[in-house]
């Protein structure tokens, strides 16, 4: 992806990576375990939740901005993982929206 797309991600030409992975594959960037809603999903107590994950994976988190709670993915690898966008990827993004609404 880095040389062949470069300007897929802006961090390719800082020479960084967004997660601390050896083998970092970025073809399913856009998680698709990740669930938005820009009016809200829930209130939580006096705070908004805008974003979760569906998985609720062991390395995510929810994160707390203000008033405004979001699904923090820092620390997760999981659609980074080789393995894992073999299983899931498909060049027809649609697919892999169906495969999510499961
Ligand atoms: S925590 Fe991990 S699996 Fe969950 S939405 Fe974020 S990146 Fe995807």
């Amino acid at each position: 992806m880095k040389k062949e797309e470069y300007d897929f991600c802006p961090l390719y030409a800082k020479n960084k990576k967004c997660h601390d992975m050896e083998k970092l594959n970025c073809y399913l960037c856009a998680c698709p375990n990740f669930r938005f809603d820009d009016e809200g999903i829930q209130k939580i107590n006096t705070k908004t939740q805008y974003s979760l994950c569906d998985i609720k994976s062991k390395d995510g988190r929810q994160g707390v901005y203000g008033e405004k709670i979001h699904q923090d993915c820092s620390k997760c690898g999981v659609p980074h993982h080789q393995d894992y966008v073999k299983k899931h990827f498909d060049l027809d993004w649609k697919k892999i929206m169906q495969k999510c609404l499961l």
